[in-house]
C-alpha cells in the first residue's frame, strides 16, 4: 500500500476548510522559508486511504482481542457520541475558566469516583498514560522522602513479574531498582522481600493481581513489611479490571497508585494514544501531587488536559454502569478468564496453576519441544482465524508465554470459538506444523522481518528533492 505522500498530486485539493477570518500577525523569524510538503489529495482519495488503513488493522471492533495486560474491552458508542458534542469538543485550553465550568465538573466527578473505586483520598488527572502516571507517582514518593530529609532512600523494590514500565519509570524518577523473585505460586517471595528491605528502601511497586493474573494473598503482610521498613507502597492499577468494586488498593495498604482509564474504564486505546493515567494517593501525600497548589507539589507533568475526552468517556462509562456494574465488570472478567483457562489447560499447560483473576498465562514450551511450534508461530496462526494474538513472551519469567485476557465484554460464544481455534491449532501443530510456520496467509501482510525492521528502522518518508 502506498503512503499518502506517494499518492499526492500537485495542486489537487479539497475545499472543506472555511476561509481564515483572523489576522495572522507572526513576526518574520518563526516563519518557514519553504512550504511544508503536505500531501495533496481529493477528499475521496483521503477517505479511501484511511478506510483501507483501518481495514488492515485489527481492532476491538474487528474481532476477539485477548491481549493480556491490555484490557481490550468494548468501547461503548454512547461515550463517543457524548464526547463528540460541541460543548466538550470545541473548548480551548486557554479560554477563561468560568466558561468551562461544566468541563471542570467532569474532571472533579471523575476524580471523586476514581478515589472511591481505588480507596485513595486525592487524584491528579494530569498523567496521559499508565507509564506517565507511574512516573508521577514515583516523583511523589521521591518528593515525600526528600521532604522528610530522608536522602538515603533511593531504592524501589520491584518483583520479577512486573510490567517493563515499572522499572523504567522508577529509573526515570532517579531511583535504583531492586529486583525480587516470585515464589512457586507466582506471588511475591516474602523471604526475598525481607532480605531486600533496608533503610535505603523508598518503596515497593506492585500490581495486584500481578501480570500472571494472580492475586497476591499476602498483600496485607507485604505492604505492612514495606511500611515498617519506612518505605511507601505503589500500586500499578493497570490490572484493576479484575478487582474493581470488590477490593481497593487503598485498603490493601497502598499509598500511591495510577489507573489506566484507557484499559479499565473502556476508552479506546492502542496506536499511541491519547490515554489517561490518573495518579492517586492517600491524604498524607496529596500536597505532592502534580499541580496540587502546594509548594511541595512535583509540578506539572502535562502542559494541558489534551486527553480531556478520554477522562470524559471514562466518567460516562462509570455513570452508565453504576456501582453495581463496576462490580459486575470485575466478576465477569474473572469468570471469562477462568472459563477459558479451564477449557484450555489440558491441551496447553498453564504457567502457574494458582487460581487466576482476569488473565492467565499459558506456556508453549512443551509444544515447542515436541513440534517446533513456538509462541510466536502459534500467535501468527491465530491471525488467520480472525483473532488478535495474546500477549507473547511476557511475563519474562515464563518460557514461550502466551498471556490471555478475554475481558468481560466477550460473549460465551466468542470465547468458545476461540477455545475451539486454540484446540485446532494444537492439533495442526502436532500433525502438520509447516502450516503454522507459514502462517499468516490471510492477513494484508505476511510475516514481517522483525530483526530487519528493528535494525533498519525507517520512520519517515524521504522526499525526492
Ligand atoms: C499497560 C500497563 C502499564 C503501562 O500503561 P500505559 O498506559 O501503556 O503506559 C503498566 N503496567 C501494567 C501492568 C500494564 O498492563
Amino acid at each position: 500500500m502506498n503512503l499518502i505522500f506517494e499518492k499526492s498530486v500537485e495542486g489537487r485539493k479539497t475545499s472543506i476548510l472555511p476561509a481564515c477570518d483572523v489576522e495572522i500577525c507572526l513576526p518574520a523569524s518563526p516563519k518557514r522559508e519553504s512550504l511544508a510538503k503536505l500531501p495533496e489529495l481529493g477528499e475521496i482519495d483521503i477517505e479511501r486511504h484511511y478506510t483501507k488503513l483501518a481495514q488492515r488493522a485489527h481492532g476491538v471492533n474487528s474481532g476477539f482481542y485477548p491481549l493480556g495486560s491490555c484490557t481490550m474491552k468494548y468501547n461503548p458508542k454512547i461515550s463517543e457520541k457524548i464526547a463528540s458534542l460541541d460543548c466538550f469538543n470545541d473548548i480551548h485550553p486557554l479560554q477563561p475558566e468560568k466558561t468551562v465550568k461544566g468541563c471542570k465538573r467532569v474532571l472533579e466527578n471523575a476524580k471523586e469516583y476514581l478515589c472511591e473505586i481505588t480507596g485513595m483520598d486525592a487524584m491528579s488527572l494530569q498523567p496521559a498514560a499508565g507509564a506517565h502516571g507511574e512516573l508521577a507517582g514515583m516523583l511523589v514518593i521521591k518528593a515525600y522522602h526528600l521532604d522528610k530529609g530522608d536522602k538515603l532512600r533511593n531504592e524501589i523494590i520491584i518483583p520479577d513479574s512486573a510490567h517493563g514500565t515499572n522499572p523504567a519509570s522508577a529509573v526515570m524518577a532517579g531511583f535504583e531498582i531492586v529486583n525480587i523473585k516470585s515464589d512457586k505460586n507466582g506471588m511475591v517471595d516474602i523471604v526475598d522481600l525481607k532480605e531486600h528491605l533496608s533503610e535505603k528502601t523508598a518503596g515497593l511497586m506492585l500490581t495486584n493481581p500481578n501480570t500472571l493474573g494472580i492475586f497476591d494473598e499476602n498483600i496485607l503482610k507485604i505492604t505492612k513489611m514495606v511500611h515498617e521498613a519506612g518505605g511507601l507502597c505503589y500500586y500499578d492499577g493497570a490490572n484493576l479490571n479484575a478487582i474493581m468494586g470488590i477490593a481497593r488498593p487503598g485498603d490493601m495498604g497502598f499509598d500511591v497508585t495510577h489507573l489506566n482509564l484507557h484499559k479499565t474504564f473502556s476508552t479506546p486505546h492502542g496506536g499511541g494514544g491519547p490515554g489517561s493515567g490518573p495518579c492517586g494517593c492517600k491524604a498524607f501525600l496529596k500536597d505532592y501531587l502534580p499541580m496540587s497548589g502546594d509548594n511541595r507539589s512535583i509540578g506539572r507533568v502535562m502542559g494541558f488536559y489534551g486527553n480531556f475526552l478520554v477522562i470524559l468517556k471514562a466518567l460516562i462509562y462509570m455513570m452508565i454502569i453504576g456501582a453495581d456494574g463496576i462490580k459486575d465488570v470485575g466478576e465477569n472478567a474473572v469468570l471469562n478468564a477462568n472459563y477459558m483457562k479451564f477449557k484450555l489447560k489440558d491441551i496447553l499447560p498453564v504457567a502457574y496453576d494458582t487460581p487466576s483473576m482476569h488473565e492467565f498465562v499459558l506456556s508453549l514450551e512443551e509444544l515447542k519441544e515436541k513440534t517446533g511450534v513456538s509462541a510466536l508461530d502459534f500467535s501468527k496462526a491465530l491471525l488467520d482465524h480472525g483473532m488478535h494474538p495474546p500477549t507473547m513472551y511476557f511475563p519474562l519469567i515464563v518460557h514461550e508465554a502466551l498471556m490471555i485476557e478475554p475481558t468481560e465484554t466477550e460473549s460465551k460464544e466468542t470465547i468458545d470459538e476461540a477455545i475451539k481455534t486454540f484446540k485446532e491449532l494444537v492439533s495442526i501443530a502436532e500433525k502438520t506444523p509447516e502450516i503454522i510456520f507459514n502462517s499468516p496467509i490471510t492477513t494484508p501482510v505476511g510475516r514481517l522481518d522483525e530483526v530487519l525492521a528493528a535494525r533498519k528502522a525507517i520512520l519517515r518518508h524521504e522526499f525526492e528533492s
